[in-house]
């Protein structure tokens, strides 16, 4: 899970992979933010979806940078210099927590967000992603420069925005205890 509030209202849902159509997985990432009670500052998180071919829950790491549910309507993905590469970073993150199992959809409920195992210690699987998610924003800030024709200061605004989330990420991870 990503915790913080910034820029945006967080809403739907930029979803992929596992076994689930795209609009599978949008939708569902539609439904576990709305299901939960605690969504205000989610950049991103596991949902547990019931997609077809699939006897069981399918985890889809899904994020919500940039898109307002009350609005209803899909936003474009580059509504605000450097989206894109908060949606991208988001689902590397969560999709970490797919691969290496923190987050489970058994028990879980469709449409909802997966419950993390509870063994596991959050604060050491949050600072492997936090970690994986600084490397993808340094990494990302050259796609900066590709905004840099589009209008004004975006490809300046775009690099500020993602040089402020590298500086979360690193206040937050180094708030974690291991
Ligand atoms: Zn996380």
């Amino acid at each position: 899970m990503t915790l913080l509030a910034f820029l945006v209202v967080a809403a739907p849902a930029r979803a992929q992979d596992s076994s689930c159509s795209r609009d599978e997985a949008e939708e569902c990432c539609r439904s576990a933010y709305i299901n939960d009670k605690s969504r205000a500052e989610i950049g991103g998180r596991v949902a547990c979806c019931e997609c077809e071919g699939s006897d069981s829950l399918t985890m889809v790491a899904c994020s919500y940078w940039g898109r307002n549910l009350e609005e209803g309507g899909e936003i474009k993905s580059d509504a605000w210099p450097g989206q894109a590469i908060f949606e991208s970073c988001a689902l590397k993150h969560e999709q970490g927590h797919i691969k290496a199992l923190d987050a489970s959809c058994d028990p879980g409920a469709p449409g909802h967000f997966a419950p993390w195992r509870p063994l596991a210690n959050p604060d050491k699987f949050e600072a492997r992603e936090y970690k994986l998610e600084i490397s993808c924003f340094k990494d990302s800030l050259k796609e900066c420069e590709a905004l840099g024709s589009k209008k004004g200061d975006y490809h300046a605004l775009c690099a500020r925005n993602v040089n402020h989330r590298v500086q979360q990420l690193e206040q937050a991870l180094s708030r974690l205890k291991p």
